[in-house]
C-alpha cells in the first residue's frame, strides 16, 4: 500500500494531512472522520458558535476545495476500530479494511462523563449537556433560552466559557466547581480570584467548593441538585464540564498507548515506526517540563501534526514548542504560556482592578508558565523566553516591577 491513512478529521487530522501532501507525500491521502461536518474549529463551540455570533460554515478550518485540491479523500461517518499493525492494515467500524503504509492516530478526546448520585448513565437526562462536538452546541443552543436556569458543573475553561456565553444568552447562570477556588490546579490564587470576579460582576453565580452530592431527575429530566452543605438548586438545564478522555481504543489494543494517551515521541511517532499520532489522544514527554504532559490545545495539536507529516515524508521536525492556550470570557483575552502545574511561587504584575495584567509562575526561581490578562505582548515574550531551551532564571522583585521593562528581568 501507498496510502496514508489518518484517523479524526479534527485540527490534527486535518492539518496532517496537508502537511503530509505538502511536504511530498505522493500516494493517496485518506482522512476518516466519525463526525458528519466537515473537520471544523472546536474552541467557537463555547464562545462565538454557542451565542450565535458564528455559523457552521465559519467553523470550518478549511473549504471542501482545499482537501480536493490537495487530493485528500474526506471520509465522513467513518470510524477506525482496530489496527492489525502486523499486516499494516486499519480496520473500520462496519467491517472495511484498509491498508496503510502510514496510519496517523488523530482521534482526538471525548467529554468525560459525570458520574453522580442519581444518574443513570444508560438513561441520561433530557437536560443534561456536555460540550466537546458541533452536535453538542447545537443541543445546547436549542436549549438555552433568556432565563433558563442553567448550572454548570465544573470550573474549568470550558465551563466558565459556556457560563460567559450563556450570560451573554440572558440565562440565569450558576457554576459549581468543587475545589475551593476555579482553576485551582492551574492557576495562582490572583488568577483564580480575578475570574472568579468577572464572572460574579456578569452576574454568574460562582461557587466553590461546592460539591453536587446527588442529581434529582424527574420525568427523564434534572430537577434539582443537591449540594454536599445541605443546599439545593432548581435547573432548567445542566451542563457538565468535568474534563475529557482522549480517545485511545484502538491504539491500547495496538500495544502503543497508556491510559493517559497514544505515546509518542518529539516527531509524533509512536513505539511503531509506521504509525504516528497528534493532537489531544496523545501524551509526549517535554523536555522543558522533564515529564510527560497530554495537553488539550489547539496549538499542540497543530505542531504534533506537522512534525508528524514530516516523518512520515522520511523528514525529522522535531517539536519543541511551548504550550500555549487561550480562553475567551466576558470580553477578556485570557493567555497562557507554559505550564503552570508544580509551582512554587506566583508573582503578580500589573494590577486586576484595570483587567490587564501577569501572573508568573516560578520554581526554585526559574519561570515556568505565565497567565496573561489582555496582555498580548507580555505572552509573546514569555512563550518565546521559555522557548529558548531551559526554563529562565527570573529575579521575582523585578518581575513584579512595572518600572523594570519585561524584557529586562
Ligand atoms: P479533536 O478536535 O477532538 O478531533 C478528533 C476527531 O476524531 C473528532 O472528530 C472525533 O470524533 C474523531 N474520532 C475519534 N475517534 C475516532 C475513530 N476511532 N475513528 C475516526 N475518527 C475518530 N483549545 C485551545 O487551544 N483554545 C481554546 O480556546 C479551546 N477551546 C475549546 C472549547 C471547547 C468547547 C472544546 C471542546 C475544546 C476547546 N479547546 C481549545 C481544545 C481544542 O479544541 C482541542 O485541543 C483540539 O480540538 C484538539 O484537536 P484534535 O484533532 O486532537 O482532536
Amino acid at each position: 500500500a501507498t496510502d496514508l491513512v489518518i484517523a479524526g478529521a479534527g485540527h490534527a487530522g486535518s492539518e496532517l494531512a496537508l502537511a503530509a501532501r505538502q511536504a511530498g507525500w505522493s500516494g493517496p491521502i485518506v482522512l476518516l472522520g466519525d463526525e458528519a461536518d466537515l473537520p471544523y474549529q472546536r474552541p467557537p463551540l463555547s464562545k462565538a458558535y454557542l451565542c450565535g455570533k458564528a455559523d457552521l460554515e465559519a467553523l470550518a478550518l478549511r473549504q471542501a476545495s482545499a482537501y480536493e485540491a490537495a487530493r485528500i479523500t474526506w471520509r465522513p461517518g467513518t470510524r477506525l476500530q482496530a489496527i492489525d499493525r502486523e499486516r499494516r492494515t486499519a480496520h473500520l467500524y462496519g467491517g472495511e479494511a484498509l491498508p496503510y503504509a502510514k496510519l496517523a492516530l488523530c482521534t482526538g478526546g471525548r467529554a468525560r462523563p459525570w458520574a453522580c448520585e442519581g444518574l443513570d448513565p444508560q438513561h441520561p437526562p433530557a437536560n443534561l449537556f456536555a460540550l466537546r462536538t458541533r452536535a453538542d452546541a447545537d443541543a445546547l443552543r436549542a436549549a438555552l433560552r433568556p432565563g433558563s436556569r442553567l448550572a454548570v458543573v465544573g470550573g474549568g475553561y470550558v465551563g466558565l466559557e459556556v457560563a460567559a456565553s450563556a450570560r451573554d444568552l440572558g440565562a440565569e447562570v450558576c457554576l459549581l466547581e468543587v475545589q475551593p477556588r476555579l482553576l485551582a490546579r492551574v492557576a495562582g490564587e490572583a488568577m483564580s480570584d480575578f475570574i472568579a470576579g468577572v464572572h460574579r460582576a456578569a452576574g454568574v453565580d460562582i461557587r466553590t467548593g461546592a460539591a453536587v452530592q446527588r442529581v434529582v431527575v424527574s420525568g427523564g429530566r434534572i430537577e434539582r441538585l443537591e449540594l454536599a452543605d445541605g443546599s439545593a438548586l432548581t435547573v432548567d438545564l445542566v451542563v457538565a464540564g468535568v474534563g475529557m478522555l482522549p480517545n485511545t481504543e484502538a491504539a491500547l489494543a495496538a500495544g502503543l498507548a497508556n491510559e493517559h494517551g497514544v505515546v509518542v515521541d518529539e516527531c509524533s511517532v509512536t513505539a511503531d515506526p509506521d504509525i504516528v499520532a497528534a493532537g489531544d489522544c496523545t501524551v509526549q514527554h517535554s523536555a522543558l517540563y522533564d515529564r510527560a504532559v497530554r495537553l488539550e490545545s489547539v496549538p499542540n495539536a497543530l505542531e504534533q501534526a506537522r512534525a508528524a507529516a514530516a516523518w512520515v515524508c522520511g523528514q525529522r521536525k522535531p517539536n519543541h514548542a511551548v504550550p500555549w492556550f487561550w480562553s475567551d470570557q466576558h470580553g477578556l483575552k485570557l493567555q497562557q504560556a507554559g505550564l503552570s502545574q508544580g509551582h512554587d511561587r506566583c508573582v503578580l504584575r500589573g494590577d486586576p482592578g484595570q483587567r490587564q495584567f501577569c501572573v508568573f509562575y516560578l520554581k526554585a526561581d526559574r519561570l515556568i508558565a505565565a497567565d496573561t490578562v489582555n496582555r498580548p505582548a507580555d505572552f509573546m515574550l514569555v512563550r518565546r523566553a521559555l522557548g529558548a531551551g531551559a526554563l529562565p532564571r527570573v529575579d521575582p522583585v523585578a518581575l513584579a516591577d512595572e518600572r523594570i521593562p519585561l524584557k529586562a528581568t
